[in-house]
């Protein structure tokens, strides 16, 4: 978890380190997985009533491309993150990871392509596309009228 202490020495102090990327209850499936802990660098401000925390958190996550199916390495960064609380309503410590969790799911990509000119899988053959073209789109694409062919009108 990544968590502010309430009870400090300063009020104005940066909080920086990394945290294993266990923290985020994103199920680790076939399309996501993250390559390295999540980094954090934060600026802390804290009043007699609240505590202001700005910064940003970073992390590299290897997708899964939709179209070619092929695994690849995407960093993933949330700037200016602005989170406040308020002191009376808080503990001693205060978790930040729902918070971050919540904007971090918001960059991740639903739909990860490797690269915008990637061919994806020959839909008939299932060859990658990207790295070498197979003979089926030499072949003319099917058409209806190739049906009218098969009838014998007398
Ligand atoms: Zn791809
Ligand atoms: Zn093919």
């Amino acid at each position: 978890m990544i968590a502010i202490k309430t009870h400090t020495k300063e009020d104005i102090f940066d909080l920086n380190g990394s945290v294993s990327s266990s923290i985020f209850e994103i199920q680790k499936n076939e399309g996501l997985s993250f390559k390295e802990d999540i980094k954090y660098e934060f600026h802390v401000q804290k009043t007699s009533l609240d505590i202001i925390i700005t910064g940003k958190v970073s992390t590299i996550v290897t997708y899964e491309c939709v179209r070619c199916l092929n695994y690849f390495e995407d960093e993933i960064i949330v700037n200016n993150l602005v989170f406040s609380y308020q002191l009376n309503e808080e503990g001693d410590l205060i978790d930040l990871t729902p918070d971050i969790c919540e904007e971090f799911l918001l960059r991740l990509s639903i739909m990860p392509i490797c690269n915008e000119q990637c061919k994806g899988l020959c839909p008939v053959c299932g060859k990658n596309l990207n790295k070498r073209l197979c003979k089926c789109s030499e072949k003319k694409a099917p058409s209806p009228f190739d049906l009218l062919d098969n009838f014998n009108i007398d």
